[in-house]
């Protein structure tokens, strides 16, 4: 696909959204939060669903945890326009709860059809949320900072920035473990196996095609 087709089959996904009836999610909310950045982007950045600011504004990670994303992706010499920033669920659960399993899953195919659409190299989890839908059984506190592949995409974990709103030590460990990321990129870009983005880690065995209902699970690469 052209940049300008993925344009328009993105904002196709945003009408989808914005008139979604699937889940219960959506009476409580202001606006549906499709996601937004770079149709083109190498890398697709996933949180947990819109926060107050989000539903306001009808756009991801504009608060607080979106100012401190903007700061990882500073790091690394990138802006929110180089990158695709999205959520697995697209409606404000009430409260800032955590997204139920039902919400979640009626929210799944439109997330898949973002990724099958961008083509990201690695798809960036924020939070807990984010990596279980991807990599389910996955403990963040072992696999953040490390590319996982699986179902033919390379997955690269990371705690949520709110998390590091609430405590300061992990605030560190985004910025050492986002640090890593453009050194993966090139390894995908030049097709190598990203053991030397990653030491110690080992090559996958062949992916198996991405399930559209069944989140794959991961493996180390
Ligand atoms: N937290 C998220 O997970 N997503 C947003 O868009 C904002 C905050």
């Amino acid at each position: 696909m052209t940049r300008e087709e993925k344009q328009k089959a993105l904002e196709e996904i945003g009408k989808q959204v914005e008139e979604c009836r699937k889940c219960p999610l959506y009476q409580t909310a202001t606006h549906g939060v499709p996601g937004e950045g770079n149709p083109d982007a190498d890398l697709f950045f996933i949180g947990e669903g819109p926060g107050q600011k989000e539903d306001e504004l009808g756009r991801p990670f504009v608060g607080a945890a979106g100012r401190l994303l903007e700061e990882l992706l500073k790091h690394i010499g990138l802006t929110r326009n180089d990158v695709y920033i999205g959520n697995v669920v697209k409606h404000r659960p009430p409260g800032n709860r955590d997204p139920l399993p039902e919400e979640l899953a009626a929210c799944w195919p439109y997330l898949e059809r973002q990724l099958e659409i961008i083509e990201p190299k690695i798809v960036v989890t924020l939070g807990r949320h984010s990596l279980g839908r991807f990599l389910p059984g996955k403990v963040i506190s072992q696999v953040h900072g490390k590319p996982f592949r699986a179902g033919g995409r390379v997955y690269f974990a990371m705690y949520h920035p709110a998390a590091a709103l609430y405590s300061g030590s992990l605030k560190p460990v985004l910025f050492e473990d986002i640090a890593r990321l453009p050194k993966v990129l090139e390894k995908i870009h030049e097709g190598g196996d990203m053991e030397n983005a990653t030491p110690g880690e080992t090559p996958s065995a062949s992916p198996s095609p991405p399930q559209p209902d069944s989140p794959a699970q991961g493996s180390l690469l």
